[in-house]
């Protein structure tokens, strides 16, 4: 039984650690920099700190299934700070990549948030409006009545376009072209 756990412990974290970004995983001495730096910290489940102690302990669906990297807003805090050079915003980075691919849906609105925008992008522009109508009907329409005061405002100062933007064809491609280097770049390791 303990080997086993040691076994699944050893399996996860050498996941992490084969992600770009989660490779310095090992060296992390459980400082705490990173948590106390961490300016969203009070919305995470786990705080950085804790996920890698989770990760290297093998709480693979706990990890995975938590909404905690997705409160990352890539300030970088952590990573200047850590005395280890560990990169924790990739490596929390490294956690969400692997929840996605492999189907967790924590429920998070930023997930809903992420996804929507990542969608608008391959289509070459965003459309800010239908991104957040989209946001308020899948995740609380009664914030998204009460954000229409906002929208009106954004709309009638010309801040927030009411109609689609004009896409080419050669955009969409062009930003379709780049979007797919990016995976491959991530998928052969050298994004990092
Ligand atoms: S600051 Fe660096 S060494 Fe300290 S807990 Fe965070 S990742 Fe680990
Ligand atoms: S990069 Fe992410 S994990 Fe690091 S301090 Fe900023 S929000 Fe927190």
């Amino acid at each position: 039984m303990e080997t086993e756990t040691i076994k699944e412990a050893k399996s996860f974290v050498d996941e992490v650690a084969a992600e770009p970004g989660g490779e310095k995983i090992n060296e992390c001495i459980q400082c705490g920099v990173c948590s106390g730096s961490c300016p969203t910290v009070e919305w995470w489940q786990y705080p950085p700190r804790k996920i890698i102690a989770m990760i290297r302990a093998g709480k693979r669906d706990m990890v995975l299934s938590s909404t905690s990297a997705f409160n990352c807003v890539t300030c970088y805090s952590c990573t200047v700070r850590c005395p280890r050079n560990i990169n924790p915003t990739q490596l929390i980075h490294a956690v969400e990549a692997i929840a996605e691919r492999e189907g967790y849906k924590p429920k998070t609105p930023t997930l809903t948030l992420h996804r929507g925008l990542r969608d608008a992008m391959m289509q070459g522009r965003v459309w800010e409006l239908r991104l957040a109508m989209l946001f308020y009907l899948k995740t609380s329409l009664l914030e998204g009545m009460k954000m229409m005061r906002v929208a009106w405002d954004l709309i009638s100062r010309g801040l927030m376009p009411l109609l689609p933007p004009k896409q080419t064809k050669k955009g969409g491609k062009e930003v379709t072209a780049i979007l797919k280097a990016v995976e491959a770049m991530q998928k052969s390791g050298g994004a990092k």
